[in-house]
């Protein structure tokens, strides 16, 4: 029957999607953002899509950016947190010392000298 046949193609031609691609999930990836108050946020983007700058943090509501050093919004809403803390955290206490101690040996003996 020619008219069956016409049918049956008609209907393979115009389905939604085809057996493979519906068995697949799309490919996703996570992408981490943080917040200024700290809290850590997982999303799935789609792989090809390119991740938002910035992400609204569910626990607190301040934008959440994908750097965790340097997080979005205002910084003020963690006082503790000071640029001294951030050098901190990045150096030893041994380091810091060493530093100070190499910037006043140089110091004096600039003095010295003059
Ligand atoms: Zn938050």
């Amino acid at each position: 029957m020619p008219s069956g046949s016409a049918i049956r193609g008609s209907r393979v031609g115009a389905g939604p999607a085809r057996p493979t691609e519906r068995c697949e999930p799309a490919p996703r990836r996570p992408v981490t953002y943080w917040c200024a108050n700290g809290h850590m946020v997982e999303i799935l983007l789609a792989a090809e899509a390119e991740p938002p700058a910035t992400w609204d943090c569910p626990h607190c509501g301040q934008p959440a950016g994908q750097d965790v050093q340097n997080p979005p919004g205002r910084q003020r809403a963690e006082p503790y947190k000071s640029h001294l803390a951030y050098v901190k955290e990045r150096r030893s206490e041994a380091d810091a010392e060493a530093i100070l101690a190499e910037a006043l040996a140089e110091l004096r003996q600039r003095r010295g000298e003059r």
